[in-house]
């Protein structure tokens, strides 16, 4: 067990400035109305930062340093973009710890996910897209004896990125690799709840591109986000964030005929087939853990296993199983790296959470465990903190429906193959689900029938660099991850040539 000393006491791996501005052609740059907002640190409900306040004239200002850095960048050699990426990678290894302590002072999970997991992979999209633009090959076809169709890969120039709180860094790591390694320079907009990791993050990786390609404008929704997502000088704008959100982006985009990649929320179905009790076994303990870490790591992830969908026949053994389990989580400290279950990410979240609990109870779905805030002590009895909590319910009731994005899990039971089928796919969303059975049949045809863009079979949460990831229905438009991200975040050229 290690316990990190919190940022500004001695010991502490970050020392976070008391004010940041924004970040735009290399450089830090106050906002240019002179206003700043606060940074709340979750962990324990205390301000430790202030961050520029962005507005359109910030924006601007971003956009004049990406459009002065786009065009040298773009004529790089894919080589020479890799090893800039390659040296981003090493830069936040080196300084790993560093940066998954800041992550989770600002955003409140634990360490030991912003430790093993969040951190690792963002390390782990830049490399995998540092491989991936060596490894891109254009078209080439012979018309007749005269003349060739040249087709080449060409980055679409300034694009706008604007991200969530929810993976402060992943997020932006998600959309910056590729984005960087097709060639095109960015203007990014962080949270406003989760401004100051990516900051950090810059301080350390920064001098690593040339300036103005990446720029960093912090603020809030309509007072910098629109005016970068609706902006005549970006030629794409890449969001990730609420469903209501991404029909605004949606809206601008049109307006200006640019291309969108919107990865929006989730209400997925985790299915338990009646098999996964057939023995006590390793596969068992599996797919308890299925139903619970991975929903309750404060349950602020997209693809959060929110509604659990058991055939009746196991319901009472099942739920028997992972109701103490759920209680065993460990819930504290984020900073111990024993914790499982940190804070949410905002009070807003939590007044939200606690609101939908509710309404849950209200709707008369029983409260199985958990069902309050959780009352941490000591320096984090201000910290925004909710009990892991499980509803049965059915289907049609909110809590199963709209988006808590909390760690709340709403179970409900299934009859049999079809019925299993129609509640997972009686949803607006369409981003995760999970699949438990021993049945290698029933386990492959429901992955293939749930309307979901990632269906994760015996297994819930990994996000490899290399598989698809994006929403079906009102969960997104597009996918991130993989080598078609590339295409992306670049346009075709085609030259006939005739000799
Ligand atoms: P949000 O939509 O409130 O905010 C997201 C970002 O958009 C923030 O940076 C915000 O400032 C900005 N924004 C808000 N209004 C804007 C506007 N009118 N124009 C431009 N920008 C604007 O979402 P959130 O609460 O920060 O994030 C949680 C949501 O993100 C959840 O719904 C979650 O499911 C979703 N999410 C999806 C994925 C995915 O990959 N599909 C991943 C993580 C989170």
């Amino acid at each position: 067990m290690t316990v990190y000393a919190a940022p500004g006491t001695p010991g502490s791996k970050v020392t976070f400035r008391s004010r940041y501005e924004h970040y735009i052609g290399g450089e830090w740059v106050a906002p240019k109305l002179g206003q700043y907002f606060e940074n709340v640190t979750p962990v324990t409900g205390k301000a430790f930062t202030e961050v520029g306040r962005g507005t359109a004239e910030d924006i601007e200002a971003a956009l004049d340093a990406a459009h002065a850095a786009a065009p040298a960048w773009g004529r790089t050699s894919p080589a020479e973009r890799a090893l800039v990426l390659n040296r981003i990678a090493d830069r936040i290894e080196e300084n790993l710890e560093q940066i998954a302590v800041a992550e989770t002072w600002d955003n409140g999970k634990p360490v030991r996910e912003t430790l093993n997991a969040d951190i690792p992979l963002a390390v782990d999209h830049f490399r995998y897209f540092a491989g991936a633009i060596r490894a891109q090959e254009g078209r080439l076809s012979q018309l007749d004896d005269d003349t060739t169709a040249y087709h080449f890969h060409e980055p679409l120039g300034v694009v706008g990125q604007i991200i969530p709180w929810n993976f402060p860094i992943l997020m932006a790591v998600w959309k910056l690799a590729p984005a960087l390694a097709a060639g095109n320079a960015v203007v990014l907009k962080p949270a406003e709840q989760t401004p100051a990791s990516i900051l950090v993050l810059f301080e350390i990786i920064g001098d690593l591109l040339p300036p103005g390609v990446v720029n960093i404008v912090n603020g809030f929704g309509l007072e910098a986000g629109k005016p970068l997502a609706s902006n005549k000088r970006i030629r794409k704008i890449a969001f990730t964030g609420e469903t209501t959100t991404g029909r605004l982006i949606s809206q601008y985009a049109s307006e200006n005929l640019i291309p969108v990649t919107l990865e929006l929320g989730g209400k997925s179905p985790n299915l338990f087939f009646e098999d996964v009790v057939a023995q006590d076994d390793a596969f068992y303990d599996k797919a308890q853990e299925g139903f619970t870490l991975f929903a309750f790591n404060q349950g602020e992830v997209c693809t959060c296993p929110s509604r659990a969908l058991i055939q009746e026949s196991i319901a009472d053994r099942f739920l028997g199983d992972v109701v103490p389990r759920t209680q065993a989580i460990i819930q504290g400290n984020p900073l111990d790296t024993d914790t499982q279950v940190g804070a949410q990410a905002s009070t807003d979240q939590l007044e939200k959470i606690l609101s939908y609990i509710d309404i849950g109870k209200q709707e008369g779905a029983e409260v199985l465990t958990g069902g309050g805030r959780a009352d941490i002590g000591g320096e984090f009895a201000d910290g925004f903190y909710v009990q892991p909590t499980i509803f049965r319910g059915h289907n049609r009731q909110r809590i199963f429906q709209e988006e808590i994005f909390g760690p709340v899990v709403a179970v409900t039971t299934f009859s049999d193959y079809d019925d299993a089928l129609s509640i997972a796919n009686d949803t607006l969303y369409g981003l995760g689900a999970g699949v438990w059975s021993r049945n290698g049949n029933v386990a492959y045809r429901a992955g293939r029938d749930i309307q979901a863009g990632r269906v994760w079979v015996n297994n819930y949460h990994a996000y490899p660099a290399h598989a698809a990831f994006g929403g079906y229905k009102s969960s997104g438009i597009g996918r991130e991850n993989h080598l078609m991200m590339l295409d992306h975040y670049q346009q075709t050229k085609n030259l006939l040539v005739s000799y």
